[in-house]
């Protein structure tokens, strides 16, 4: 029979540790919300090694009496409830009492605190759960809490910590998490010695949100807000031009606590449905306040969900607020589009670099056609749009003479001799190229689809998928086959970023090397571009960058190399393609159709809608009443 045992309290508290204190991104936010009850109007982290080797937050705050020094480390002590009533009605940032213990248990801590009364500090060592005798110290008013080598006594633990960028990400995400809702509390962040944020304290949170997440995304907000007694909603909402694939970016604070809350976020999307493209995550910062007893904070260990009174009413006036606000202003003009940084120091414009890019991928598409024979295609120049290089539209009476595909005759309103059927059929399509590079073998409808006619098959094709799913296999095989040229820039271009997103490309750079795009830190939450593949020079460096970042993000786990390569390669071929309503000529149509018999999958494009549709001869025969 298994004997059932109290578990000695060292075990209980690594278990409760590990509840709270998950990597060094939680001791952060723990011992800055500890700040933050304490008063403080000055808080300073400082971190090094993400977090491994050091996290100290020092702050200005009421501080901790010496002979209380030894209950603030131990577990469920707290000086924020002294009833069971009080757990209905908080409003402070911390309440369990486990936070100081449970990062004691599994550190070197060291906690130093003076109170406005007393003369002296008073300071306290706990190593793995072992408390020091509290002895004098000197030091200024408020508390400093020093944790080293986190979970050295826990290697499980320690092994899954990733990489000093990674971590620190989680660090600055914590710090942005707090230091967001309270901008009139000045706050600063370093690393490695190096100030990553200083925040001044301000009344205006525009521009400490403008600090955190970055000036561009602040010049992008519109301001929301709205009363529903007692509860008030107010912040920013990003215009529909800011967008991420993923939802990290959106801020909701209750009471001035971080909360992530699945209905209010369904709220969010449902207000930005039809505004955003499907994919895409709106951005947010909006705080909503409440009486403290119309929600309980504690239901997650880390209180990072909270369960409302009246979910429901919260996600009406949120969902209507919003609504209210996009209908009474022009998102297309309200704010002016962004302008594209790279383009204006190259000073050509983006059209122009997009055709550049263009006609650079068809020579080399063309180069990589067979050379000899009569089949030989030439490729002429996609064009970048209709007014750029004007092509006659093709009329059905220009059909030429030998027009090679007899069948779809039937669909032309031109009447065929029957001696202009073509003297042979192709009978494998595979091996089928327009025989005459002179001459169109199709017919453009709509200025975006191509129909034409093989063997007895009726053939209606999407230009811009099947240009696009050409592109992008013969992209791919240049990469894979390592045959990326990248080209240096001039001036390395800058681009910001939150210090998570930093981190996590930064993991990437030796895959980003053999993209062919070599980036660099520049401070905690920039990057500098400096080297990025000539193919894709019809997308800015930051366009890149956003891009594989947001790769990144999707989906929380490492994105495979092949995949990352795929997603790039995805939205350039995407964007290199002729677009349905360009107007094409018959030698591109001619050449289109041609390149489509080297494509291994010329049925799909590289998002996996269909190019092509089919009809047989018997469904026509069918149609047309004949059988
Ligand atoms: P909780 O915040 O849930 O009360 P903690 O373990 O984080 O639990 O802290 C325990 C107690 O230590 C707090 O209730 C508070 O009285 C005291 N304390 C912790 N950090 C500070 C600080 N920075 N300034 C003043 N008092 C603090
Ligand atoms: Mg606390």
């Amino acid at each position: 029979m298994p004997t059932i045992r109290q578990l000695p309290p060292s075990v209980v508290n690594k278990i409760a540790a590990g509840e709270v204190i998950e990597r060094p991104g939680s001791v952060v936010k723990e011992l800055m919300e500890n700040a933050l009850d304490a008063g403080a109007t000055r808080v300073d982290v400082s971190i090094e090694r993400g977090g491994n080797d050091l996290i100290r937050v020092a702050d200005n705050g009421c501080g901790i009496e010496a002979e209380q020094l030894p209950l603030a480390v131990s577990s469920h002590a707290t000086s924020k409830l002294t009833n069971a009533e009080d757990l209905f009605c908080v409003g402070t940032l911390g309440f369990r009492g486990e936070a100081l213990a449970s990062m004691a248990e599994v550190s070197r801590m060291t906690i130093r605190s003076r109170t406005r009364e007393s003369l002296g500090g008073a300071e306290q060592e706990v190593h793995g759960g072992k408390a020091s005798e509290v002895s004098p110290c000197g030091c200024p008013i408020g508390t400093t809490v020093e944790v080293r080598q986190l979970f050295f006594n826990t290697p499980v633990r320690r092994k899954f910590l990733k990489s000093v960028q990674t971590e620190f990400g989680h660090i600055s995400e914590a710090f942005t998490r707090l230091a967001l809702p309270h901008p009139q509390i000045h706050f600063t962040l370093q690393h490695n010695g190096r100030m990553v944020y200083d925040l001044p304290p301000s009344d205006d949170w525009l521009s400490r949100i403008a600090a955190l997440l970055g000036r561009d995304l602040a010049d992008h907000l519109l301001w929301v807000e709205s009363v529903d007694e007692p509860v008030r909603l107010r912040g920013y909402v990003a215009h529909p031009s800011q967008s991420r694939s993923h939802s990290r970016m959106q801020y909701l604070f209750l009471n001035g606590r971080h909360i992530r809350d699945r209905a209010l976020q369904h709220a969010l999307a449902e207000a930005y449905r039809g505004i955003l493209t499907v994919g895409r995550s709106p951005i947010c910062c909006l705080s909503l306040s409440m009486p403290a007893e119309y929600v309980d904070v504690n239901v997650h260990p880390t209180k990072l969900e909270v369960r409302f009174q009246e979910g429901g009413r919260h996600y009406s006036q949120l969902l209507s607020t919003l609504r209210t606000r996009f209908l009474s202003s022009n998102l297309t003009h309200h704010i002016p589009e962004e302008p594209e940084p790279a383009a204006e120091a190259a000073g050509t414009s983006m059209d122009q670099r997009a055709s550049d890019a263009k006609q650079e991928l068809m020579s080399w598409v063309n180069s990589q056609l067979p050379t000899a024979g009569p089949n030989q295609v030439d490729l002429p120049p996609i064009p970048n749009s209709p007014a750029e290089e004007p092509h006659e539209p093709l009329k059905t009476h220009q059909l030429p003479p030998d027009w090679p595909l007899g069948n779809v005759a039937s669909v032309s309103p031109v009447q065929q001799e029957p001696s202009t059927a073509p003297p042979s059929k192709p009978s494998d399509p595979s091996t089928y190229i327009a025989p005459n590079e002179n001459h169109s073998a199709a017919l453009q409808v709509g200025n975006r689809y191509l129909v034409t006619g093989e063997q007895e098959n009726l053939v209606i094709i999407d230009q811009h998928a099947l240009h696009e799913r050409i592109l992008y296999e013969q992209l791919r095989e240049r990469v894979l086959a390592g045959k990326v040229e990248s080209q240096r820039l001039l001036v390395p271009e800058p681009v910001e970023l939150s210090a998570q997103e930093t981190g996590l490309l930064l993991d990437q750079q030796p895959l980003l090397a053999e993209l062919g795009i070599e980036i660099e830190a520049f401070g905690e939450s920039t990057v500098l571009v400096s080297r990025y593949p000539a193919m894709l020079k019809n997308l800015t460096p930051r366009e890149i960058v956003h891009e594989v970042v947001s790769l990144l993000l999707s989906g929380g786990k490492r994105p495979e190399r092949r995949d990352l390569i795929d997603s790039i390669l995805h939205s350039m071929s995407c964007k290199a393609a002729i677009k349905a309503g360009d107007k094409l000529g018959p030698e591109e149509i001619s050449s289109l159709l041609a390149q489509r018999h080297l494509a291994q999958d010329a049925h799909h494009c590289p998002h996996g809608r269909p190019t092509t549709l089919v009809l047989s001869r018997e469904q026509l025969d069918k149609h047309f009443k004949r059988i």
